[in-house]
């Protein structure tokens, strides 16, 4: 038996990074998974057929989150699918950096389009669906940057600080219904998206880090694993970090 021994997990963004390693921890601690993705089709195929060999039930969607209708579109669709959702992982997020002086508007809008507005779609369209079922674990990517500040990345921070207000704001609303909301802070993880950055950024991250070194991905899925699972069931409206004890 796994910690998520049939429950259902709708997770953001599983085609890559911090989303795969959701997707593959919880399909191994039991749970059934859907994940979407934007453009790695090839990938989500990949993973569902690795997973799916394996004895899992997981299915690959290709899905905008930053598009309302979409995120309508894919709810309906998995609960078709699935029957029910119990756990909902809003991981999809981009960079856009650059300074103030420097960033466009359409920087700006992408960053917190597809990052924070993103958050909404999908909880949105979820919310009925759980208060009818009195349950459901929702779990919210921000990042430590979201309440630090990060220069260079003020659309991004805007984005991951705006998640962590939603993250509480839905506990409060939902509570009641026994849906618990909570956001995660990663610090700096080892993915594509830090791949991108430039020597000089990563080293005064590392300098930062009590522990040393970068942190993996499966390592923010397991915190998201205590999150989706009944251990955690009296734990809502919190910001998780996982940073190596970067001081934010
Ligand atoms: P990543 O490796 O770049 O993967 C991003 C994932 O999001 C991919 O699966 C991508 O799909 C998907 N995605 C992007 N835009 C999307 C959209 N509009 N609709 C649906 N899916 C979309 O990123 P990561 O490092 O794993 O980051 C995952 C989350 O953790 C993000 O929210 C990020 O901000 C947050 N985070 C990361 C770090 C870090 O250090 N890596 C730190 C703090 C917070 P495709 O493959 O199709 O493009």
């Amino acid at each position: 038996m796994g910690l998520l021994t049939g429950k259902m997990a709708l997770i953001t963004g599983g085609s890559r990074g911090i989303g795969e390693a959701i997707v593959r921890k919880y399909a191994s601690e039991g749970a059934s998974v859907a994940f979407t993705y934007r453009s790695s089709s090839e990938k989500a195929d990949v993973i569902v057929a690795e997973l799916t060999k394996a004895g899992h039930q997981v299915k690959a969607y290709q899905s905008d989150a930053a598009n309302f209708a979409q995120a309508e579109t894919l709810i309906k669709q998995v609960l078709e699918d699935f029957e029910k959702i119990d756990i909902l992982i809003n991981n999809a997020g981009i960079t856009k950096d650059n300074l103030i002086m420097r960033m466009s508007e359409e920087q700006w809008d992408d960053v917190i389009t597809v990052n924070l507005k993103s958050v909404f779609n999908l909880t949105k369209q979820v919310i009925r669906h759980m208060m009818r079922n009195r349950a459901g674990s929702i779990i919210n990517m921000s990042s430590v940057v979201g309440i630090s500040g990060n220069a260079g990345q003020s659309n991004y921070a805007a984005s991951k600080a705006g998640i962590i207000g939603f993250t509480q704001s839905i506990a409060k609303e939902v509570g009641s219904r026994n849906i618990r909301c909570n956001a995660v802070a990663p610090g700096f993880i080892e993915t594509d998206m830090t791949h991108g950055l430039d020597e000089k950024t990563k080293e005064t991250f590392l300098a930062g880090i009590p522990m040393n070194r970068l942190g993996q991905a499966e390592e923010v899925a397991n915190v998201c694993l205590f999150l989706g699972s009944d251990l955690s069931s009296y734990v809502s409206g919190q910001t998780l970090s996982v940073c190596g004890g970067l001081q934010v």
